[in-house]
């Protein structure tokens, strides 16, 4: 089947959501109009349960089916924030908030799963529980995270998650997903590098921390060169390189460098870590030099689950046709990886066409993904919990 016609009917006021939060973005917790828009139309469309407040500012609705035989109960998620990125679209409907907008199509994902809910609340053509899950702080904040420890998942007695998000580059509507790793963890390091510092023409007087910090951002490609194994995936990329003296004639005290580490697997991940602490360690007392490392971690790996994963496929192939079952894991992070590290489930991406890529200035979530992102959530309830 295609998909659902519903949807067609819906697509214009689906649309004016979107475009109305797309003006409007908050970032990170703060997404206080968005939940309560969120809110306010999931008790319109009669939602059973409509909760506020879990994880800071996330938001949670239930919706009962025509039946509950099955004793079932299913979520499906959705991301709520905005990021600090100075819009430049030239849209009629561009961010209102200077140095805030809406760059990943999360004003998408929200507006596709509200539709979902209001159809799911006008039929409830199913015999179980759906949960729609609304999240703050997708984009660094662990929203998540807050939402999961909040206990979201027993509270609700939630079995199963599901996860969707738009993807530029990939034609309108075409699904793609992968079983296993498919995003990945996401950790940062701060290391300070310390030497004495001195006169540039006499550098045999100082402990020249440039040139230390220098084989430190070349060594650290050995992580991925010489110490994963060829067939795993790891990133490690200093982004950040900032000596203490700015000036021609000086060798500086101390050099800050700042990086991420990009890995899909918690075995890589760990000993990615292991390797830069050892790595700086050495290269420093190699110069006579000390170091200072902080490693933050950040999201862990997101990891589809085999059955939902399946499923979810048979689902995108009904609504759109196709589906990529075996696509490419992306080094970017998901905060969904917290939901499916507590409940099976999957996350699925979805064509947005050829818009610029996400995170960029002129992204613009594409408004026609709607008719197949909507039939997606709603085969997903409807197959899995089929009417008695
Ligand atoms: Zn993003
Ligand atoms: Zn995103």
């Amino acid at each position: 089947m295609p998909v659902k016609n519903r949807f067609a009917e819906l697509h214009d006021d689906i649309t004016a959501w979107r475009r109305d939060i797309h003006a409007n973005p908050e970032i990170l917790f703060d997404t206080h109009r968005t939940s309560a828009l969120v809110a306010d139309k999931l008790r319109e469309f009669g939602c059973d349960e409509v909760t506020t407040g879990i994880g800071r500012t996330g938001v949670v609705g239930v919706i009962r089916g025509k039946s509950d035989n099955s004793g079932k109960v299913i979520g499906l998620r959705a991301d709520m924030d905005a990021l600090p990125i100075h819009e430049q679209t030239g849209l009629d409907y561009a961010s209102n908030t200077p140095g805030a907008m809406h760059a990943c199509g999360h004003d998408g994902h929200t507006a596709m799963l509200l539709g979902a809910a209001r159809y799911l609340a006008e039929t409830r053509n199913f015999d179980g529980t759906v949960v729609v899950i609304f999240q703050p702080a997708e984009e660094g904040g662990g929203g998540g995270r807050e939402m999961c420890e909040d206990g979201m998942m027993d509270r609700w007695n939630i079995q199963e998650v599901y996860g969707m998000h738009n993807w530029p580059g990939q034609p309108v509507g075409k699904f793609a997903i992968r079983p296993g790793a498919f995003f990945a963890a996401t950790d940062q390091f701060d290391i300070t590098l310390h030497g004495s510092g001195g006169h540039a023409a006499k550098p045999n007087e100082t402990i020249d921390t440039t040139v230390m910090a220098s084989n430190l951002v070349m060594a650290l490609q050995t992580i991925a060169s010489r110490n994963t194994k060829p067939v795993d995936e790891v990133v490690v990329s200093v982004t950040s390189f900032e000596t203490s003296s700015h000036a021609f004639n000086v060798i500086p005290a101390r050099v800050r460098l700042k990086g991420t580490v990009r890995t899909l697997s918690n075995e890589t991940r760990e000993m990615a870590e292991t390797r830069i602490r050892a790595i700086t360690e050495g290269i420093c007392a190699a110069y006579g030099g000390r170091a200072e490392i902080t490693y933050m971690k950040g999201y862990p790996v997101m990891s589809n689950h085999a059955e939902q994963t399946s499923f979810a496929a048979e689902v995108a192939r009904a609504v759109s046709g196709a589906c990529d079952e075996e696509c490419e894991p992306t080094m970017g992070g998901e905060d969904f990886a917290y939901m499916l590290e507590e409940r099976p489930g999957a996350y699925i991406l979805v064509g947005n066409g050829d818009s610029a890529p996400v995170h960029h200035p002129e992204y613009n979530f594409n408004d026609e993904v709607i008719p197949a992102g909507c039939s997606w959530w709603a085969e997903i309830v409807e197959r899995r919990m089929p009417a008695a």
